[in-house]
């Protein structure tokens, strides 16, 4: 009898792995605390049709249980444009893309107080510093960075955070007595794909630095771009390998894709395909900051406010590195017509 039991509840998991009563068994465990486990994820993953709204409802139950109902608000800047010597496909900023973006050196300490402060205005939580170039090369420039930080933090009411490349483990122990909240580095991409994406350096480069910012005491914003062509298993792994680092942050961006750029002529996710990573990613990380990035506009169109029903809790607000986001009051709205709040 009991041999019996057993082979029923093996035999109804394996009929049916995308189905209700698997997102409903799955979801009550993960808002009991557990974790889900790349068999599971694999399993999310299979989840089709109608089914996916289930997940999506799924993934705002487990966003709300521990993250509650506030959309955290990030304004970026980019504080030094293009030029860059690498070779990231995706990037509009690298000097191996034929783009029209504007290069300009280091703003001065001055300049970054002041689109700080209108970020406040904006109603912007966090406000982060992002540089072109695989590092900071000049010392002085990475000394006015950290005035700038200084600055901030003694005027303002922002959390700073900064992406600035490469880092070592000296210079993330400078930026945080700076006052830095947080630094990001992405993975980008699974580390299988990493070597189609660029080649001017590796996904262990990446990694060192991760890891010099965790041993600072800096909070981690580490995650990847969605839709440069990965499978679903690579996906997989990119969430897998963030998870190893358990970032307090985790930014999804989508590829927007920038004629001139190498990914120039990839076609958008589908909007459904970007909220079912959203949720995926809710699932696999309930209690981290899930930030929806670049390419939310070109990929989710008319759908953006459903990232926050599919288990995303923060965004930017405003305009990218190189791209133009909504107007902020319109993207303020929307999270007020949502029943969220933003503080
Ligand atoms: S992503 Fe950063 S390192 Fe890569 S090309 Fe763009 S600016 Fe350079």
């Amino acid at each position: 009898m009991k041999k019996n039991k057993k082979a029923l509840r093996t035999k109804k998991y394996r009929l049916m792995p995308g189905d209700g009563s698997f997102i409903a068994r799955i979801t009550d465990s993960v808002l009991k605390g557990r974790e889900v486990n790349l068999r599971q994820a694999k399993r999310l993953n299979a989840i089709k049709g109608d089914d996916i709204y289930s997940l999506f409802n799924s993934a705002y139950k487990i966003r709300k249980k521990f993250r509650g109902k506030k959309v955290e608000l990030c304004a970026i800047t980019n504080a030094r444009s293009g030029a860059c010597a690498e070779n990231c496909a995706f990037c509009a900023q690298s000097s191996w893309n034929k783009t029209a973006v504007k290069v300009y050196p280091l703003l001065s300490e001055n300049e970054l107080f002041k689109r700080a402060k209108q970020a406040q205005k904006t109603g912007a939580g966090y406000f982060c510093i992002v540089t072109s170039g695989r590092r900071i090369q000049k010392k002085s420039d990475f000394l006015k960075i950290c005035k700038a930080i200084s600055k901030i933090r003694s005027k303002l009411k922002l959390n700073v955070d900064a992406s600035l490349g490469e880092l070592s483990l000296d210079e993330a122990r400078a930026l945080k007595d700076a006052g830095l909240f947080r630094y990001n580095h992405n993975l980008e991409t699974a580390a299988s794909l990493y070597p189609e994406v660029c080649t001017t350096h590796t996904y262990s480069d990446r990694i060192r630095t991760i890891e010099n910012v965790k041993q600072a005491g800096l909070e981690l914003c580490c995650g990847g771009i969605f839709g440069m062509g990965e499978s679903w298993a690579q996906r997989l792994d990119l969430a897998f390998a963030l998870k190893k680092f358990n970032p307090e942050c985790i930014p999804v961006n989508f590829l927007n894709p920038v004629a001139g750029t190498r990914l120039g002529r990839k076609k958008p996710l589908s909007p459904l395909e970007f909220l079912k990573i959203t949720a995926i990613l809710r699932f696999i990380f309930p209690r981290q900051e899930i930030k929806i990035c670049g390419g939310r506009e070109t990929n989710l169109r008319s759908l953006q406010p459903l990232m926050f029903l599919a288990g995303a809790d923060s965004m930017i607000i405003g305009d990218y590195l190189t791209t133009k986001g909504n107007p902020p009051q319109d993207d303020l709205k929307m999270i007020q017509d949502l029943g969220l709040s933003t503080n």
